[in-house]
């Protein structure tokens, strides 16, 4: 059974569309179960009933006229239970309802189970038999297992328009978004730009053909390339390989020379698709061919399809890409969305970032972020190769992603895209004002910065200073450990562009998802192990390069401040006194004279909440890191989109920690500032105020948003929520209070879109 699942899963993964994914499941199941019948119904929410999208044993002249609602038949308690059933003699349960254009008057046993796609209800599929039997335990949890597979991709099809005839949400404008996690503020309506390698086959998008015949002879020069390669290549190599080994290319040579292959791809561009997309799908048809085959060496050739594919695809793109013309309104919409892939777009025409995972602290989003460009991370059931070329809204407050809008969704988004762009104006306008509340209190207002350098650097020049420099940066996107000299470099320009105004850089902070390619760390649970401040002081060489370049970056400034990431015992801050002194020392004899900058703590491993008192003993200063104090504190993977919605920093268990640090450093005197998200999310920002912080460091393109509200909101008035959102049940109570006060300070843009 693991077997066929392992197969199933793999084919449906493949698949080109849900139509095609359906009659797999369908005929993989009637196969392995030997049943008489298997169907699949899916919910019409538009009219709110089940309708028969396929079978194997109905009639098929059935499929798409047989509807039943949600309370109706023995397809509705499946739904409606939530849970398999499993019935010896369907016909007599009191549910069931007889449809005579399916004829299934001849079947006795059925087997139902729910399709489920978080909580949601998308479909039943059955299995009949005539035979009077209940299913086996084994059997149920087959089908079970094969419907939770199905589930993503029904959820996928019905917002982009993949389940044909059948209304999907198109009605229902809310739900027919994708739904993801918010990455980076702001509204954009655009034409999806699927990026891809060739070393991706699955990656590669279909998209119409413009000229099929160009397509064609682009598709045969690739081919004839490949195998004039492939013929040189078995040449070269002749005396000094095996004849197994040579046999391989005359394999590859025979599938390029026969017709098969070449021909149906010709035939599929002929039809309508573009090459690579073509080829795609037809290098996918012969795998499955192959890997169904039961010797294990002729399923073997199924990789070497693949590899073929592969080299053909590399010489068709080198062409294709070239010839590419962006959209100059692109969205890049990908499985994920790297960096690199980010720069190949000219920012002029890049206006949004869509991603099927990661959440808004992967890099991309904080990059997004930097940049201004609204982001949707962590969407599930994306499957970006659909979707190339065609019209998309991306709502990067709400985290909510459009394909093929309705003109009413377009034009609600427009609206709010002009709106916007007045709201902007209004920001605009308190960039060199005081971030001073109506009452009289100053708050300071610094950047986070380091994920790119220099990236929008001219907008922080109203803040008071850098809260968090994430040195990370450097150290991902080399193939080795920056030297001293490199990192010096780096740490100067930013100390000196905000000199005399604070800088904090924080010690190097790998581990967790943020893995270094040089130095792999496998881990079962990477968030509780490795990282940051652990994995430096175990490495003191790497540890003491890094705090030699800040320290010698610092010379003739005087602006630096260090900050750790991810103490958890206080001896941590007495072993890096220890080296910084020691570093301080080594210098001083190589006749570098260096300050003793202040040193602090980051607040954001639970542990450090009960020994508060202590660590503001020992730490010069706070600084809480609300993005990985909620994830521990609530026990919820801060980059993990399946608990994303669990996922919240006005968590009132969150808020009371924040009080009570905030308590403990007022009573020792002692500067705290906030740097992780919530400090630059208006709402939280109010709390963060009302609680008596004065300190927020945030993405550079919220400082003006929050510089508004702290001008806007009184602190007396801040505190009163505060001490109201400490008390309440849930994360959703404090934001439904902060979003009403928001309204009524009419800032209600800084949360959602539009004025
Ligand atoms: C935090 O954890 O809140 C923080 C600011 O650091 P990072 O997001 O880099 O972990
Ligand atoms: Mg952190």
């Amino acid at each position: 059974m693991l077997d066929i699942l392992h197969r199933v899963s793999r084919e449906v993964n493949a698949a080109p569309g849900l139509r095609e994914a359906l009659q797999i499941i369908i005929n993989r199941v009637a196969d392995a179960m030997a049943v008489d019948v298997c169907s699949v119904y899916l919910l019409d929410a538009a009219q709110g009933d089940f309708v028969l999208r396929d079978t194997r044993g109905l009639n098929a002249d059935a499929v798409g006229r047989v509807r039943m609602a949600a309370t109706e038949g023995l397809v509705g308690l499946v739904a409606e239970r939530e849970e398999p059933i499993n019935l010896k003699n369907a016909p007599s349960h009191s549910r069931f309802r007889y449809f005579p254009e399916t004829g299934e008057e001849r079947y006795s046993s059925f087997l139902g189970v729910p399709i489920i796609h978080y909580r949601t209800v998308l479909g039943v599929l059955v299995v009949q038999q005539t035979e009077q039997r209940r299913f086996e335990e084994n059997e149920v949890a087959f089908l079970v297992t094969l419907a939770a597979q199905l589930a993503g991709a029904i959820a996928h099809a019905r917002v982009s328009g993949g389940i044909d005839g059948i209304e999907t949400d198109r009605a229902v404008e809310d739900g027919r978004a994708l739904r993801g996690l918010a990455g980076a503020p702001g509204v954009a309506i655009g034409t999806a730009v699927v990026p891809y390698t060739q070393a991706d086959l699955n990656a590669i998008p279909d998209r119409a053909a413009v000229d099929p015949e160009a397509e064609v002879a682009a598709f045969e020069a690739a081919v004839e390339q490949v195998s004039a390669e492939l013929r040189e290549l078995s040449e070269q190599i002749a005396s000094s390989v095996t004849t197994d080994e040579r046999m391989l290319f005359d394999v590859y040579l025979h599938m390029l020379e026969g017709d098969t292959l070449v021909q149906e791809t010709v035939e599929r561009i002929r039809s309508g698709n573009w090459a690579p997309g073509a080829l795609r799908q037809i290098i996918a048809e012969h795998v499955r061919v192959f890997e169904d085959m039961d010797d294990p060496y002729l399923s073997e050739r199924a990789s070497d399809i693949r590899d073929l594919g592969r080299r053909i695809l590399s010489r068709l793109r080198d062409e294709g890409e070239r010839a590419r013309d962006l959209p100059e309104q692109a969205v890049l919409v990908g499985q994920e969305v790297s960096a690199s892939q980010l720069a190949e777009v000219p920012s002029e025409k890049l206006q949004g970032i869509v991603a099927a995972t990661g959440s808004r602290n992967s890099h991309v989003a904080i990059l997004a972020r930097a940049l201004g460009i609204p982001a949707v991370m962590g969407i599930d059931d994306l499957r970006p190769r659909d979707l190339d070329g065609r019209p998309v809204v991306v709502d990067g407050y709400s985290g909510r992603f459009y394909v093929d809008p309705s003109p009413t969704v377009e034009q609600e988004y427009q609206r709010l895209i002009t709106d916007e762009a007045e709201f902007a104006e209004g920001l605009e306008a308190v960039r060199d004002e005081p971030a001073v509340s109506p009452d009289g209190r100053s708050v300071a207002l610094y950047a986070n910065t380091g994920l790119i350098t220099d990236i929008n650097l001219s907008l922080a020049a109203g803040c008071d200073g850098i809260g968090l420099h994430r040195t990370e940066f450097p150290f991902l996107i080399r193939d080795r450990f920056p030297g001293e000299e490199e990192q010096a470099e780096l740490y100067r320009r930013v100390l000196e562009q905000f000199a005399p105004h604070p800088v904090t850089l924080r010690t190097l902070d790998v581990g967790g998802d943020k893995s270094l390619a040089y130095f792999p760390i496998e881990e079962e649970n990477p968030f509780l192990g490795w990282r940051g401040i652990r994995l430096t002081l175990d490495h003191p060489e790497i540890f003491l390069t890094q705090l030699r370049a800040m320290l010698r970056a610092d010379v003739g400034l005087g602006n630096l401040q260090i900050l750790l990431p991810m103490v958890s015992r206080l001896g941590e801050i007495a072993d890096v006194r220890r080296l910084l002194l020691r570093a301080r020392q080594e210098l001083a004899e190589e006749g570098v004279e260096t300050r003793s900058p202040s040193l602090g703590v980051m607040i954001e491993v639970p542990a450090t909440l009960y020994q508060i008192d202590r660590y503001c003993d020992q730490a010069d200063f706070l600084s809480l890191g609300s993005n990985d104090l909620t994830q521990y504190l609530l026990a919820v993977d801060r980059n993990n989109s399946r608990v994303a919605s669990l996922y919240d920093e006005l968590h009132p268990a969150v808020l009371a920690a924040v009080r009570d640090v905030t308590r403990a450093a007022r009573r020792h005197g002692k500067r705290l500032t906030v740097c992780g998200g919530m400090a630059g999310d208006p709402a939280g920002a109010i709390l963060l105020m009302g609680f008596g912080i004065d300190g927020f460091s945030m993405s550079v393109s919220s400082l003006m948003r929050i510089k508004w509200v702290v001008r806007r909101v009184p602190v007396t008035r801040a505190a009163e929520l505060a001490n109201r959102a400490v008390e309440m049940d849930s994360p959703e109570e404090v934001r439904r209070m902060l979003r009403h006060t928001l309204e009524e300070y009419e800032l209600g843009g800084l949360i959602r879109a539009g004025k």
